[in-house]
């Protein structure tokens, strides 16, 4: 099926926990098909803007369009229905089970047959299934992951397993792709191979990436735009040039 990325527009979010204002009135625009870069430092806001964006979080002000359909309010899986898919700060994989069954988890939106249909081996099933793996298998190679198929992820290095967490988003097919920080705790090889990694999924499948990112020099060379918060509000917007010599962002980066 062909898959269109639309533009996410953040329009004037507001989040509050209790007294704490995490994000305040924070906008930005995200192109159709480009790798856009969200940055700053510890508690900036950063994952509470994911969890906006993938509906987790409720906001107290402002909206989220993801083309012409309005996602504040919408519940997760029915944002993950229009195409959005995440990863998490912390994995959030099955370790127990293999780098297939854990690509395949990401299939579970686009499984009309159901787990029934398959137990009972219906035709329709039979075909279905051959199709998630197939899209897994192509995920994996994507992401040099096709020799890990039928390891149990608990045996694998970090940097594999956060792989794999990208892998199983991938598996929804997603138009808009949020990563939560895909390179924390990575050796700098990791994080170099996990940079070529992103540039090759926006390569070959053309959808818009949101990099939440702690670490600026990386999404440097990755991103088109670069949009920077700092306790909860956005500080600076502009491109990885502009932003980095922007006095504000300079000051919330040496101050914390
Ligand atoms: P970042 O990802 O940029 O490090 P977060 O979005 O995790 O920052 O956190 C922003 C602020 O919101 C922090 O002060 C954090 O403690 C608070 N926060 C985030 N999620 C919750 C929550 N579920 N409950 C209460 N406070 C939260
Ligand atoms: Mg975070």
């Amino acid at each position: 099926a062909a898959v269109r990325a639309e533009a996410l527009k953040v329009d004037g979010v507001t989040v509050r926990f209790g007294g704490v204002t995490a994000l305040a009135d924070v906008s930005f625009e995200i192109e159709p098909g480009t790798v856009h870069a969200l940055i700053g430092p510890n508690g900036a806001g950063k994952s509470t803007c994911i969890n906006v964006l993938g509906g987790a979080y409720r906001v107290a002000a402002g909206t989220v369009r993801y083309g012409d359909r309005t996602l504040t309010g919408l519940r997760a899986d029915q944002i993950a229905g229009l195409g959005v898919a995440r990863t998490f700060q912390n994995i959030s994989l099955s370790l127990d089970a293999t780098v297939a069954d854990n690509l395949l988890t990401g299939r579970h939106r686009l499984m009309r047959s159901g787990v029934l249909g398959g137990a009972l081996g219906l035709p329709r099933a039979r075909r279905e299934d051959r199709e998630h793996r197939a899209r897994a298998e192509r995920v994996a190679e994507l992401l040099g992951l096709t020799a890990l198929l039928g390891r149990s992820v608990h045996t694998l290095s970090y940097g594999d397993r956060k792989r794999v967490e990208l892998g199983r988003a991938l598996c929804a097919e997603p138009t808009l792709l949020l990563l939560d920080e895909p390179v924390a705790g990575m050796n700098p090889a990791e994080s170099a191979e996990m940079a070529a990694t992103i540039a090759e999924v926006r390569r070959e499948l053309g959808i818009s990436i949101l990099l939440v990112e702690h670490d600026m020099p990386f999404v440097m060379g990755l991103a088109e735009r670069v949009t920077v918060l700092d306790f909860g509000r956005r500080i600076a917007d502009g491109t990885p040039a502009e932003v980095q010599r922007d006095p504000e962002v300079l000051r919330a980066y040496l101050g914390s």
